[in-house]
């Protein structure tokens, strides 16, 4: 029982410092996305072709949470963004007094979106509110259909899912229809965008849609 109240001061410490990021954001009339998904579902391509097609329409900036390396900061850097990188060494998840390191780093005065890329994991980025605006979570086809059912509290928390590698849905065992059905069944109002980082498909669709919020 003990751990359990350690773990909801940790919550509680938490969404406090969410809190105070979020009026940061406010001021600056920041919209933030927290970007989460298993790791390898395509969050840093997805986020380098909605940096191509936002890039001279609106400013963004990006902080990469990663366990170690700074080769997604160094992928995103290459689109002349501002962009500042945090390693977790190990640590399973990005929390409120991580970002807020981050965001002293940036100059937000002017970005009109950012983007927090999370660590790779479906379980406990779901609990942490880093101060953003929304979630939006990636699934890629070559997980399978059932990751919805598998994660529940991210595709609860989340507003936005993002079904990633459509491409490669008539080489693989996942059916679509029913990964929909299985995330709208826990969230229904999840907006759906289908995409591929390769080919480019639905990346204009999702790219309008966040452009509008911001
Ligand atoms: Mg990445
Ligand atoms: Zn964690």
């Amino acid at each position: 029982m003990a751990i359990v109240t350690i773990e909801r001061k940790v919550l509680e410490k938490n969404d406090e410092l969410a809190e105070q990021n979020r009026e940061l954001f406010r001021k600056s009339a920041t919209f933030v996305i927290n970007l989460v998904s298993s790791p390898g579902s395509g969050k840093t391509s997805l986020l380098e072709k909605t940096i191509e097609s936002l890039k001279g329409k609106i400013k963004i900036a990006v902080i990469e949470g990663d366990v170690q390396t700074d080769l997604d900061a160094q992928r995103v850097a290459k689109f002349d963004v501002p962009v500042v990188q945090l390693v977790t060494n190990g640590g399973c998840h990005l929390d409120a007094k991580l970002v807020q390191d981050a965001v002293s780093r940036l100059e937000l005065d002017g970005v009109n979106l950012l983007v927090i890329e999370n660590v790779g994991n479906l379980v406990c980025p779901a609990g942490y509110d880093l101060g953003e605006a929304m979630k939006v979570v990636v699934a890629s086809t070559t997980e399978g259909d059932d990751k919805p059912l598998k994660y529940p509290a991210m595709f609860r928390n989340a507003s936005v899912l993002i079904i990633n590698k459509i491409d490669l849905l008539p080489y693989l065992n996942c059916n679509l229809a029913e990964l929909k059905k299985n995330a709208l069944q826990i969230n229904p109002n999840l907006a759906v965008f289908e995409v591929s980082c390769t080919t480019g498909s639905g990346i204009k669709e999702w790219s309008d849609w966040l452009f509008a919020r911001t």
